[in-house]
């Protein structure tokens, strides 16, 4: 259809899916969901020494994660560019029989002694045209620009950025040994997949003025093109590693909700009013990458936790259920067989994490018995009338008609009444009993999650580690 909006991701396998990269296909997802239009994924393997088939599967599995879906990609063929070289291939014949590329066979001594020439004066390097009138046959095949004038890059963020051609270059377009360039494979791309709007990170600003030379050599129409700033440390200098961790994979691990995530990336550099929290539906509606800051963002770890928190509090039980699962597993732990079962039980902690890893932490004892006793609690609650209490308890609930928190709120009261005791003191005792800590959400919930026979297993066993009889 025309008009419709078609934009891109188009990362290049090198290593796994960072943050700047994560926020890049998220604006683009935005763009295009916002607009009906379609959200393409290419990937930009053609440095063949460094991409790999792990990288390009973790960062699939990343925007996975993310939610991030692609209309147009892998696994279908043809949006990785090593599948796409007779595409390239073709493009640069055309152009040469245009006249608008041309061959150049100078040795790379020659050009390397004239690249240091220019370092040496502090001057950037520029091809010297030497071969653009010999007619050549073979070898590097270069794009001939225009030597007056400049081209105008019209950043739908940063405005109109101009790029005198005195500065550009013949940039190569194939390399003699017939493999195409980066900045060529990404032209050819973009006018073949019928891309609309380019949307990438504002490393690639260099690159916009080369590549929009090669559209008009190749009489193709310009897209709209936008570069996002990069994201920054605390110190402000580029995000890195050096900063700690960046891959979108270690947020995952240290179990950060993705919602949160993307609200997160959204937000960071684009901002609607001082709304903080956004659904994905409103992120579709309410985005636009006209309002997205020209200057560079700062990663705020704190704040990404608080995201992770508030959505922990707020989603979706059985959502909820399916994100904390395999963080369960991972802890060596078993989850309930039934989910059902583990909504009740995560409601429960869901306003104690920050993390999906700390959520499950705060809750181990649901899913497993305790392997030891907190000792200094153990040591002031666990002796004779510490067992005598428990036998006491462990009486009174095994009578109980129905095992429900309240029910069993019912009991305890009665129960401390009648030894003239306060709540508290057989709460703390049965909390430790049964979670082998002295924290934990309401006990009487607890219990009743854990169900009777579990229950009453652990309070025995206490008590058998009081020394009273089992
Ligand atoms: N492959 C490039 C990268 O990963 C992106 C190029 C582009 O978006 O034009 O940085």
């Amino acid at each position: 259809m025309a008009g419709t909006v078609r934009v891109r991701f188009a990362p290049s396998p090198t290593g796994h899916l960072h943050l700047g990269g994560a926020r890049t296909a998220l604006f683009n997802w935005l763009y295009a969901r916002h607009h009906r239009g379609a959200f393409v994924l290419r990937i930009e393997d053609t440095d063949r020494s460094r991409s790999t088939e792990e990288n390009i599967a973790a960062i699939v599995e990343a925007l996975r994660w993310l939610g991030l879906d692609w209309d147009e990609g892998p696994p279908a063929p043809g949006y990785r560019q090593t599948e796409r070289l007779p595409i390239y291939r073709e493009h640069a014949e055309r152009l040469l029989r245009a006249g608008r590329a041309y061959y150049c066979d100078c040795p790379p001594a020659l050009l390397d002694r004239e690249r240091k020439a220019a370092q040496a004066r502090k001057a950037t390097f520029r091809y010297s045209g030497r071969c653009r009138e010999r007619g050549l046959a073979a070898g590097a095949l270069r794009l001939r620009i225009p030597e007056e004038g400049a081209t105008v890059v019209n950043d739908l963020i940063h405005g109109p950025v101009t790029f005198e051609h005195g500065q550009l270059d013949d940039w190569i377009l194939v390399r003699t040994d017939g493999t195409p360039t980066y900045n060529f494979c990404v032209v050819v791309d973009d006018v073949t997949m019928r891309i609309t709007h380019v949307i990438r990170g504002n490393d690639h600003l260099p690159n916009t003025p080369k590549q929009i030379l090669c559209y008009e050599a190749l009489g193709y129409p310009l897209p709209e093109v936008a570069h996002v700033s990069m994201i920054l440390g605390p110190d402000r200098s580029r995000l890195s590693k050096r900063h700690g961790a960046t891959s979108v994979q270690a947020f995952r691990d240290a179990g950060i909700v993705p919602e949160a995530m993307v609200n997160y990336l959204a937000r960071l550099g684009w901002s609607h009013g001082d709304q903080e929290i956004f659904s994905r539906a409103e992120l579709v509606e309410l985005f636009d990458i006209k309002d997205v800051a020209a200057s560079g963002a700062v990663f705020d770890a704190t704040k990404l936790e608080w995201l992770s928190h508030e959505y922990l509090k707020s989603l979706d039980g059985a959502r909820l259920a399916a994100l904390a699962a395999p963080f369960i597993r991972a802890a060596g732990l078993t989850p309930p067989a039934d989910p059902a079962r583990l909504v009740p039980i995560l409601d429960t902690l869901r306003e104690r994490a920050k993390t999906l890893v700390e959520l499950v932490a705060a809750g181990r004892f649901y899913f497993a018995p305790p392997a030891a006793y907190e000792p200094t609690a153990a040591q002031t609650l666990f002796g004779p009338e510490g067992a005598r209490r428990l036998g006491l308890i462990v009486d009174r609930l095994a009578a109980l008609p129905e095992f429900t928190a309240a029910a069993l709120e019912r009991a305890y009261r009665a129960l401390t009444a009648e030894l003239g005791l306060k709540l508290v003191d057989l709460a703390q005792l049965s909390r430790l009993a049964v979670t082998g800590g002295t924290a934990s959400p309401p006990i009487f919930e607890v219990l009743a999650l854990l169900g009777r026979e579990e229950a009453l297993a652990r309070l025995r066993r206490a008590r058998a580690a009081c020394g009273g009889t089992a």
